[in-house]
C-alpha cells in the first residue's frame, strides 16, 4: 500500500488511522512486525488496526506485562510486545501456532523474533519532530 514511500503523521490519531486503513487488507494469519523506538507510536498504530478489524480498541495499550493480548474482531488480533523478552524466550511463546490458527499477529519490538514468517508486513515508525512521525509499510 505505502511501498511508494513513507507516510507522515502529525498526531497519535493519524497514526492510528494508518493502522486502521491497513486492517482492510489484512487476512487471517497475517503477521505485522512493528519497529520503532519507545514512544514512536507502535501501540497507537495497533489500536487503529484493532479498530479496523472491528475489535474494541479503546483499551489497546502496550502488552508489556501480559506479553500477548487478544482482541476479538472479524479476525482475532493478537497484540504482542517482545520488549522484555530474549529471543530464546520468544521461541517459547508459540507465535507460529497463533499464525497457523488464523490470528492476525501484530508485534512490537519485533526484532526479538528471530525467525518471523516470510509473508510478514514490516511497519517502521520514526520520530521526525515532536508530534511528527514517518511510517513506512513494506510487504503489503
Ligand atoms: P510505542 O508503542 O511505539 O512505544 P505509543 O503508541 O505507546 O508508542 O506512544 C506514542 C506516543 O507519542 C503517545 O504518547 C502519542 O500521543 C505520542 N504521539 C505524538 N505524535 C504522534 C504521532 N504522530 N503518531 C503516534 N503517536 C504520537
Ligand atoms: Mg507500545
Amino acid at each position: 500500500m505505502h511501498d511508494a514511500g513513507p507516510l507522515v503523521t502529525d498526531s497519535e490519531e493519524e497514526t492510528a488511522a494508518a493502522g486502521e486503513r491497513l486492517a482492510a487488507r489484512v487476512q487471517p494469519g497475517q503477521v505485522v512486525l512493528l519497529h520503532g523506538d519507545l514512544g514512536a507510536g507502535k501501540t497507537a498504530f495497533v489500536r487503529g488496526l484493532a479498530r479496523g478489524l472491528g475489535a474494541p480498541a479503546d483499551d489497546v495499550s502496550s502488552p508489556t506485562f501480559t506479553i500477548i493480548q487478544e482482541y476479538r474482531g472479524r479476525i482475532p488480533l493478537y497484540h504482542v510486545d517482545l520488549y522484555r523478552l530474549q529471543p530464546a524466550e520468544v521461541e517459547e511463546l508459540g507465535l507460529d501456532e497463533i499464525v497457523d490458527s488464523g490470528g492476525v499477529v501484530a508485534i512490537e519490538w519485533a526484532t526479538r523474533w528471530r525467525d518471523p514468517p516470510g509473508g510478514a508486513w514490516v511497519v517502521r515508525i520514526d520520530h521526525d519532530g515532536e508530534d511528527r512521525r514517518r511510517i513506512s509499510i513494506a510487504g503489503s
